[in-house]
């Protein structure tokens, strides 16, 4: 079964509000494993509107519309619902009354424009209103059904909960199509999302006529670039076994062009990924932050339970508190090897069993002959001390968040090189 939902009001495509029922509905439809393929929005006109349902009903089996049951005279769904169903609109004496006691429960007087509310296409139902005036409809159009909730977000939440799930659910059921979307995010760093998108070709276009499993790259700034892979199945066991089989394919794609980029899965963050490592071994970690300023401890120390593993950081800015402090060589701090002192100091400093450390160029003015995203990476690992050399993009605050994630990441793959 697909459903459409068709978003009515002109500031929606004026831009003056963001269709966060749209975004509300097809969260909630998905959750309960109902397509739906089509989302429109459309201006208060009665001719666009009447032809936006048209196109709805032509490609989907139920049609959702919010917004424009209000009693103004900018509120015209009613008019178009009917139209579409080929009835007149009845006026409903009960609803009336109930608009009538709403308001007397305010102390306020009724307008006469709220008797436009009590107008329902002929043959269509009431979805009873408990949080405003204007009450839903459900309007069944042959096998179709069309529903219509009010625009006001929580009016509209609840009539979906109340009643048009339990709907679409029993008509789902009642023709064999029960089923179950999951879907699962994996994580990567390291990839551009067209290099991604190039890796995983050969399964994306296998999957194009697909109406059981999807991919979707989703660039997401610093935290990198996610793949979602979603698949519908008759029971949750088919969906999920559906799911696993893609995620097998999608990794080995991914690892045989770019290697071991993908650090996690859904919310799982790179500081989780690091955290899990260090946990399974039972060792501690310790920073020597230059360029971060901080930021990469900040990250650590967002996963709960950090202090078993996490035993702190320097932020060894000024050249001579990385000699003094950390035993760097005097000489130039943005190098390989000022990197790897760095780490080796923060080891011996911090007494820990695995130390970072960070050295490289912020910005905006070149340093030591390096240009600004010119980032070294030291790592101490056991008795082990290597460095790796980033090159990060963007102005001051940018590489310093590209920096601490790409040092975790480098940090995470150090560890997993032990194995
Ligand atoms: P009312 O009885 O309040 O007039 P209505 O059914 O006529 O309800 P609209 O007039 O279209 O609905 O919208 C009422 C309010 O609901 C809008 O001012 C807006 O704040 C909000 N709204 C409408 N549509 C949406 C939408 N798609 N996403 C989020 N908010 C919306
Ligand atoms: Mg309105």
């Amino acid at each position: 079964m697909r459903v459409e939902i068709v978003a009515v009001g002109t500031e929606l495509l004026l831009g003056q509000i963001p269709d966060t029922n749209s975004q509300w509905l097809g969260e909630r439809l998905t959750a309960n494993g109902i397509a739906s393929h089509y989302h429109q929005h459309v201006g208060d006109n009665h001719e666009r509107i009447v032809s936006a349902f048209r196109v709805a009903l032509s490609r989907s089996d139920a049609v959702i519309v919010c917004g424009g049951l209000g009693p103004t005279q900018d509120d015209i769904t009613r008019a178009a619902l009917a139209e579409v169903m080929g009835v007149t609109l009845v006026r409903h004496d009960e609803i009336i009354a109930k608009i009538r006691s709403f308001f007397d429960a305010r102390g306020r007087t009724m307008s006469e424009n709220n008797l436009l509310q009590a107008d329902v296409p002929d043959g269509a139902t009431i979805i009873e209103q408990v949080r405003g005036t204007a009450p839903g409809l459900m309007c069944p159009l042959g096998d179709q059904v069309m529903y219509a909730v009010p625009g006001v977000p929580y009016e509209m939440s609840d009539m979906f909960e109340r009643a048009i799930l339990p709907d679409l659910l029993a008509r789902q059921r009642a023709l064999g199509q029960i089923s179950v979307i999951v879907s699962r995010v994996l994580r990567t760093w390291g990839a551009s999302e067209s290099g991604l998108a190039e890796a995983v070709a050969e399964r994306f276009d296998a999957l194009i006529d697909s109406d059981r499993v999807t991919i979707a790259f989703l660039a997401s700034g610093i935290e990198g670039i996610k793949v979602r892979i979603t698949a519908r199945g008759n029971d949750r066991d088919h969906a999920l076994s559906l799911l696993d089989e893609e995620e097998q394919l999608v990794r080995a794609l991914i690892a045989s062009a770019y290697g071991d980029i993908v650090f996690g899965i859904d919310d799982e963050t790179m500081e989780f990924a690091i955290s899990q490592r260090l946990l399974a071994r039972g060792w501690t970690l310790g920073l020597a932050e230059s360029l971060t300023g901080g930021l990469v401890a900040s990250r650590l120390v967002n996963v709960p339970g950090a202090s078993t593993w996490f035993r702190g950081g320097l932020v060894s800015y000024a050249s001579d508190v990385k000699f003094e402090l950390l035993h760097v060589t005097p000489g130039p701090v943005v190098s390989a090897s000022a990197a790897e002192e760095m780490a080796r100091g923060a080891k011996i400093l911090l007494k820990v069993d695995v130390a970072l450390a960070i050295t490289g160029v912020a910005g905006p003015d070149e340093q030591d002959g390096y240009q600004p995203g010119t980032v070294f990476v030291g790592l101490a690992i056991g008795d082990e001390v290597s460095h790796v050399q980033l090159r990060v993009p963007g102005d001051r605050s940018r590489v310093r968040s590209f920096s601490a994630i790409g040092a975790l990441d480098a940090l995470r793959r150090g560890l997993d090189r032990l194995d």
